[in-house]
This record gives C-alpha cells, structure tokens and sequence, in this order.
C-alpha cells in the first residue's frame, strides 16, 4: 500500500485558478456557438418537440435531490460541479430545515443527496436522519474516498443503520482508467472503502442497496449497461472480493471541468456531434427532470443537477426557491433545457439512476 488515504492529491478548481469556464454563462456561450448543423436538429427543445414533447413537462416530483454543495475532497477532471477542498458552498442547517419541511408537508418519496462530497456538509446527518423519520428513501451519492477519512469512518454504520441507498462512483474496476480520472490513489482507497461498505452489509444485504456508477474515461458514450453490470459483478468480485447490488452507466455532461477538458483535448465539436447524431426519441419521456426537482446548497430550485451547474433556473413564472415552494406549479412546469440536454438523450439515455433504456 503506496498512497496515503486521506491525502489525496488533488488539483485546483476552475473557480481557484479563475479559468473563464468556471463562468455558467461562459460554459452555455461555447456550447450555443458551436456550428452543429440545421436548428432543427441541434436545437434540444426543437428536437423533443419533433418527437412530440412540446413542450417538455414536468409529470410529478418524485425525487427531491438536495446538492449540500460543492466541498469534496477529490478534484476529478470530469466533474460537473467543479468541486473540490477549494470549494466553501455548504448548505447550511436553515435551508436544511426548510427543505425538511417541504419534505414533511407533501408526499415525496426519495430524498436524493449530492454534492461535492455530501457527507463533508454540516446538515449531512440532519437530512438523513430526518428524511428517514419521515419514512422516505434516501439516496447518498458518496465518492467513496471520504469515507476512509479519519472524520468520517462512522459514516458505513451511519449510512447502514438508517438504510440509506449508497450511490458510488468508480469509473472503472482497474486502476488505470479510475485514478486518470479521479486522481492518484483514488481506485485503491474506493475498494478499501467498498470493502467497509460490505463489511457493514451493504451489496449483500437486502435493505443496504450499494449501487457502482461507471462514466467513460474520455470523449465517447457508454457501453450498455446490462451487459458491463454483469462483466463489473464478475470482475470485482475476482479482483477485490467486493459486492454490489446494480452497475449504472451515466454519460459525461458537456459541462464544468468536462468541458475544459473537452476543449483543451480539441474534442468538444466531435462530442457534441456524437451526442447529437445518438439522439434516442425512446429516452424522452423518462428523463430524470421530468420527475426530479434539484435544490441547490442555498435554496435555490432547478430541474436537474447539471442546470444547476450551468445556472439555468426553472421556468419563468414558476417560484424559484425552497422558501416559495409551490407543488402544484413545480409538478407541471415546463423544463428548462440547452445544449447540454443531449447528453440525457444520447444513446441510450442517461440520468441519476443509470441509463434509460
Ligand atoms: S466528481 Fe464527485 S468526487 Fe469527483 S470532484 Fe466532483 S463531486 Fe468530488
Ligand atoms: S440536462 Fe437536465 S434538463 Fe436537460 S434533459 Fe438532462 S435532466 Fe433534463
């Protein structure tokens, strides 16, 4: 064992090395610029509207995904939020407790936890322990790495005792591939906190959920998601002794530090037109925004986590933060979409829960 694991080597943000892109309007500048060809079928709410969603709606919200901010321990090259221990956005115990209560007054089943590193948030353990008094399902979308710092080693007992479904990224079941992306001893610290989260149940027991999500290292789309499940099960099982309850494959979002890299690697044009040319109509109707209402670490509402990012608020006319929230006006609004939404539609679709079809 070569790598200190809770010292990471991590990089600067966009937001500390103050790169243009660290801007949201910047980010939705160079997307809207490209030259992808006839607006009918590079504009996204002109291509849904060809498939008969016209507009594209909201149908409910089902999932309440609450992103605490933008701290992590990591700097992956990939990430959407451009986070990491630079980052100072936390949310803090009020807008937590607001959400909590717009939580108890309507009947949202899923309470959808994100960040950053959402386990670094102060109101991390308030939110879990009161969405679940609550008896709603509660998801941590967990980097894996945090979990073997000294602070957090309680978090697997935590997690397991209040039946949180544990979300993990891991790009890949080598080496390799994952700490390219995520940073220099990032893998073998994942499968030692893996092996905490079997330790206590989780992928083994049948109300401890432990979920791998897998993005591709590098500018194209995922694999299908039944078969690579299946190779991952075998193969983290030969390899690490690890168990897992379901693979998700999720596409890397044109956006934030994916973006940088997409330029700097002159691939972004080839990207989006990969993108473009994979739109799937089959995908539309069960995007993740559809059904999802994304609140950032200050109370501010979005359709999903990446208009979040590029500060694409909800719809004019629908009330824009937890203080207002409206379940009636938020459950039919008009989803507010850019270039970036075809990296939900490509293939065979992406979301917080894993391909589409
Ligand atoms: S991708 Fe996740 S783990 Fe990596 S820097 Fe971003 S928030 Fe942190
Ligand atoms: S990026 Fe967000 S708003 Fe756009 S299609 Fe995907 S989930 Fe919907």
């Amino acid at each position: 064992m070569s790598t200190d694991k809770t010292q990471l080597k991590v990089l600067p943000t966009l937001n500390r090395r103050r790169a243009p892109l660290a801007d949201p309007v910047r980010q939705r500048a160079i997307l809207n610029e490209l030259d992808l060809g006839p607006w009918e079928t590079s504009d996204f709410d002109s291509r849904v509207a060809g498939v008969g969603f016209d507009p594209l709606l909201a149908t409910g919200v089902d999932v309440l995904q609450l992103n605490l901010g933008r701290v992590c321990n990591q700097t992956c090259a990939h990430c959407h939020v451009d986070a990491g221990p630079d980052r100072t956005e936390d949310m803090k115990l009020p807008v937590a407790r607001r959400c909590m209560e717009v939580l108890a007054a309507t009947e949202i089943p899923t309470v959808d936890i994100t960040g950053g590193a959402p386990e670094m948030s102060e109101s991390f353990r308030y939110l879990v322990e009161e969405s679940t008094r609550l008896g709603r399902h509660v998801i941590d979308r967990c980097n894996l790495t945090i979990l073997l710092a000294p602070r957090y080693r309680d978090l697997p007992v935590f997690l397991a005792e209040h039946h949180v479904e544990v979300v993990c990224s891991l790009p890949h079941y080598r080496q390799w591939n994952t700490d390219r992306q995520r940073g220099t001893g990032v893998f073998e610290s994942s499968i030692e906190a893996l092996r905490l989260l079997n330790d206590v149940g989780y992928g083994r027991d049948e109300d401890k959920r432990l979920v791998l999500v897998t993005n591709p290292v590098g500018a194209f789309l995922p694999s299908g998601q039944a078969s690579l499940e299946e190779e991952w099960k075998r193969e983290m099982k030969r390899l690490w002794d690890v168990d897992f309850d379901a693979l998700f494959t999720i596409t890397n979002m044109p956006i934030s530090r994916y973006l940088e890299w997409l330029t700097d690697s002159g691939n972004l044009e080839g990207y989006m037109r990969t993108l473009l040319d994979a739109f799937n109509p089959g995908t539309v109707s069960g995007l993740m925004c559809r059904t999802m209402l994304s609140v950032s670490w200050d109370g501010q509402l979005f359709d999903c986590d990446f208009n979040q990012m590029l500060d694409l608020g909800l719809a004019p006319g629908v009330p824009g933060h937890i203080d207002d929230f409206d379940l009636e006006a938020l459950a039919g609004r008009r989803i507010v979409t850019a270039r970036h939404c075809f990296g939900c539609t490509a293939g065979a679709g992406s979301s917080c829960g894993g391909s589409l079809e």
